[in-house]
């Protein structure tokens, strides 16, 4: 009998974890605190920005986000060829990855952290190295010392998805020390807004001497533009030259750059936006403990319950009551903070809960 041929694929994908995205809110009734996103919507300024773009849509966009570049690189004081602009920081992690690990390398990354790094590293054919968290935080020690001959690339997630925690300036300073200068390491400051613990070090203040740092920032949480999709990088030359090589091009839209921009000229007014995420992820997590819930301090806009088998009954529990919020497996919850009344309703399903 004979068969139809199907393509020829790699055949070693079975266990490698599929990237499950938070699941979009069935209507507009529902509460969705399952994808860390920003609850404001764009400001006005941002929308006229997008919308002046709208008539250009026929014109690929620059290539290189030259004028993004020019103004992060203002804000950021890092030379402007320190920055590579890519879709979203999953398009800038991806491209890392390509430019630094493959077959026989191995990548380095603390676990539970982003769930797109197993993927992503699978993608590359490199193995991925999982050192558990301890305490919920990032096991520096334990991770410095599962460096090997074959490590190209750690990932260090500050503050850590899902469990909010953040490593502190001075163990990060020690674990930068104790890896070998050929090692990439990564610092993924997706949240970094919303820290507020002074101790928690500032990734471009660390990159600045020391050529083998590369941190990742996004304009889709604090910036409010997870759907238009542009992050960055910043590093030092050789990184960043293999980065640009490892991009798709034009990978920036148009209307993401003009976002981008007219974001950062707004700045002040979204980090207000920002200082009030903080303000209501302490509310929340104050009040989650006085009913006896275990939350880790969060630095990020999501807090982190660990509720092992329950984790499945308090998502259905939550979603039954109009909150989306995020399981995983028969780990723990995480929640988004939303507006305050996001919030409130969170808090009205988690007190009616049996701790
Ligand atoms: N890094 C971390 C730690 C994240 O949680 C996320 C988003 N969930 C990203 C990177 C990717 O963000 P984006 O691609 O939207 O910039």
């Amino acid at each position: 009998m004979s068969t139809t041929p199907v393509p020829r694929l790699r055949t070693d994908a079975s266990g490698v974890p599929r990237y499950l995205p938070g699941r979009a809110a069935p209507s507009d009734l529902v509460d969705k605190l399952s994808s860390n996103e920003n609850p404001y919507p764009p400001l006005p300024s941002v929308v006229a920005a997008m919308r002046e773009e709208l008539g250009r849509v026929n014109r690929y966009p620059d290539p290189t986000s030259s004028e993004l570049v020019t103004e992060l690189s203002a804000v950021l004081a890092v030379p402007p060829e320190h920055l590579v602009p890519g879709t979203g920081s999953l398009g800038v992690t991806r491209d890392l990855l390509r430019a630094a690990a493959g077959e026989g390398d191995e990548v380095l990354f603390a676990w539970r952290s982003f769930e797109a790094y197993p993927l992503l590293v699978w993608a590359t054919g490199a193995t991925a190295v999982r050192i558990p968290l301890h305490d919920e935080r990032h096991d520096l020690e334990a991770m410095a010392d599962a460096v090997s001959d074959r490590t190209r690339l750690i990932f260090v997630c500050n503050p850590n998805n899902p469990t909010g925690t953040a490593v502190r300036r001075g163990e990060l300073g020690r674990f930068l020390d104790r890896v070998p200068g050929h090692v990439l390491v990564v610092l993924d400051e997706a949240y970094r807004e919303f820290v507020d613990d002074t101790d928690v070090p500032d990734g471009i203040a660390l990159y600045r001497d020391r050529p083998n740092v590369a941190v990742l920032r996004t304009f889709s949480k604090a910036y409010g533009l997870a759907r238009l999709r542009v992050g960055y990088a910043v590093a030092h030359r050789p990184v960043t030259a293999a980065l640009r090589a490892c991009a798709v091009p034009f990978g920036v839209s148009g209307l993401a750059q003009a976002a981008a921009r007219a974001s950062l000229n707004a700045g002040s007014e979204l980090l207000g936006r920002v200082q009030t995420l903080v303000a209501e992820r302490a509310r929340v997590t104050r009040t989650l403990r006085s009913w006896g819930w275990s939350v880790p301090d969060s630095q990020a806009n999501f807090v982190w319950l660990r509720l092992g088998s329950r984790t499945p009954a308090f998502a259905d529990a939550c979603e039954a009551a109009g909150v989306m919020v995020r399981p995983f497996g028969d780990e723990g919850v995480r929640i988004t903070i939303g507006t305050p009344g996001e919030n409130d309703h969170l808090l009205k399903i988690a007190g009616a809960w049996r701790v």
